[in-house]
């Protein structure tokens, strides 16, 4: 634990910003109508434009590692500080005052794969991995869902049989964000059909570079790409690459999954937290309705929700920080981020009206429309919210469990595609 005293920590993190990143002018913070009216849920960049800020932000990420910045609450012996989790915030807040490179890239290998590595890899996949996930020397993605499992994720399909010191993967994943520039994936496989199905599943590390795998994007409507399929076609991973026990890869999966809903709840990988609001804010007294009662009243809600939604994220982060396991408690987070996001899109489809969908070139209108199309996917990713309803209901209010057989066949007696994440 801390052998620094938060102040110290302060002026150590304060004086590697300022050696490293230029700080931000108070008056870049968001102005309406000034500078690009850019608001996306999705990166949308050609290939080119995204190596350069991939590069970009590996180098941010390996100078951070290097001056002991890199993992704060991590073990020492991976390169973390072993700090509480009131040091990471303390560190996240001086860097949101930097203009330091955009660090979405990591988003799913630091805050998914990287704790399930740390919970169930062996030793030598942590050595493998961890610090090269937090130094940004690699990119990890999520290899869950299939076209046969999504809610439904224990359905899945892909194979890995054991070949000596090996294990052979066959299989297609679908939905994979980042597939296209990650060095690793987390993968979910069947191990042993004969068991019940959520009983006869591994979780693996699988080289994305392998020979057999083959990565290929998915158009997505606001027209970038950032899915894509996966396919398989016997895929060499060593032993070591197994994650947890063999057939015990639905306890890996809900790690993963856990730290997912966290991730989303905390609006990491979203603009659905207090930044839209800001912004949604400033929208209303530039078009001059900032007295109209109906709107102020949408934007209190929005506000208290976003507030809400802000303490609540941060309690179950910091139970994760402080290594806790994730609870299911994390669903509730995620719901009420979601919504949230939800609510602010409707918001602003309603102010902003038809210049959302024809682009008229005033600032700040038609923009929006990226950040609308993008939105429900929020509803989908980590989780539906009907399926988190689902868990909240039966893990939290300790309602009784959907009805259903198949957790007790063997799984290759099954028609698969009726069982739930929650199961
Ligand atoms: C932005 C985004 C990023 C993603 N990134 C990844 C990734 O990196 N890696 C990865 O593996 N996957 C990823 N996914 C896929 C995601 O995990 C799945 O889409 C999700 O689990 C839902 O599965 P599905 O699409 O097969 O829908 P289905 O499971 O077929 O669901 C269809 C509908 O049925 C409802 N439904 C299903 N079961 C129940 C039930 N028991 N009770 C009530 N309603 C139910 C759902 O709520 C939904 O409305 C991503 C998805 C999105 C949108």
């Amino acid at each position: 634990m801390a052998v620094i005293g938060i102040e110290e920590f302060q002026t150590e993190v304060t004086s590697f910003l300022k050696a490293n990143a230029e700080e931000k002018p108070a008056e870049e913070r968001f102005v309406w109508g000034r500078g690009s009216d850019k608001v996306s849920m999705f990166e949308e960049r050609d290939q080119a434009a995204e190596q350069a800020a991939l590069a970009a932000a590996k180098s941010w990420r390996a100078t951070r590692f290097d001056a002991g910045l890199g993992w704060i609450t991590g073990p020492d012996e991976y390169g973390g500080r072993q700090l509480s989790a009131a040091y990471q915030r303390a560190y996240d807040h001086l860097e949101s005052l930097y203009d330091v490179p955009n660090q979405s890239f990591f988003l799913i290998g630091l805050g998914m794969v990287a704790p399930t590595i740390l919970a169930h890899g062996t030793p030598a996949a942590k050595a493998a991995y961890l610090r090269a996930l937090y130094r940004g020397d690699i990119v990890a993605c999520q290899l869950f869902s299939e076209p046969g499992a999504g809610s439904d994720l224990a359905s899945l399909q892909t194979r890995a049989e054991r070949d000596g010191e090996e294990w052979v993967l066959s299989g297609q994943k679908v939905w994979t964000s980042g597939a296209q520039y990650s060095d690793i994936g987390e993968i979910i496989a069947r191990t042993d059909p004969d068991l019940p199905k959520h009983q006869g599943l591994t979780g693996f590390i699988v080289d994305m570079r392998a020979p057999g795998v083959e990565v290929r994007p998915l158009r997505q409507m606001t027209g970038g790409a950032s899915f894509n399929e996966v396919f398989f076609n016997e895929v060499r991973i060593p032993d070591d690459d197994h994650l947890g026990d063999v057939n015990n890869g639905w306890a890996v999966a809900l790690t993963t999954l856990m730290n997912e809903r966290a991730a989303i709840g905390a609006g990491a990988g979203s603009g659905g937290g207090v930044g839209l609001v800001v912004r949604a804010i400033e929208m209303t007294r530039a078009f001059g309705l900032d007295d109209d009662p109906l709107v102020r009243q949408a934007l209190a809600d929005l506000v208290i929700r976003a507030r809400v939604n802000g303490y609540t994220n941060q309690r179950a982060l910091d139970r994760i920080r402080s290594g806790q396991t994730p609870g299911p408690e994390l669903s509730i987070a995620k719901l009420a981020s979601t919504q949230l996001s939800m609510r602010v899109s409707d918001f602003v489809s309603r102010v902003v009206g038809p210049k959302l969908v024809v682009d008229t070139g005033e600032w700040g209108t038609y923009a929006w429309a990226q950040l609308v199309m993008g939105i429900p996917g929020l509803r989908i990713a980590g989780g539906s919210d009907e399926v988190m309803r689902n868990i909240v209901g039966e893990r939290v209010l300790g309602l009784p469990k959907e009805p259903g057989i198949d957790t007790t066949s063997p799984f290759r007696d099954l028609k698969v595609g009726t069982q739930t994440q929650s199961a």
